[in-house]
């Protein structure tokens, strides 16, 4: 349950930007590195945020894909794996980027959207 900590950070940084107004949603962008699971995420947001401003808001996911650039043909592709492979030449030998981001997005605040709300 890593999710956990990563909803408390989550959460921190939505409270900085929200500034005590009631959030309805947020957009995360998670690394596919972090093996996030939707679900877990959502439950343990949940659970952290009770009583904050975010309580109640639903959290969206955006995996984010490895970036990989081949040592040994150059070729630049996206992976969802820890030890990318090189589509091209089949090398393991890879100059790995990204895909362990965790970055708040964006916050759909219920008092500014409220035609949004269901
Ligand atoms: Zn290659």
């Amino acid at each position: 349950m890593h999710e956990i900590g990563m909803c408390e950070s989550v959460l921190a940084a939505v409270e900085r930007r929200a500034a005590g107004r009631p959030v309805a949603g947020l957009t995360v962008r998670v690394g596919a590195l972090l093996r996030v699971v939707p679900e877990a995420f959502a439950q343990s947001f949940e659970l952290v945020a009770a009583g904050s401003v975010a309580d109640g808001a639903t959290p969206e996911l955006v995996i984010v894909p490895v970036r990989g650039r081949c040592d040994s043909c150059g070729a630049t592709f996206e992976s969802h794996d820890a030890v990318p492979v090189c589509p091209a030449c089949g090398s393991v030998t890879v100059t790995r980027t990204g895909g362990d981001e965790l970055v708040l997005e964006s916050i759909r605040y219920s008092a500014v959207a409220p035609a949004e709300r269901s």
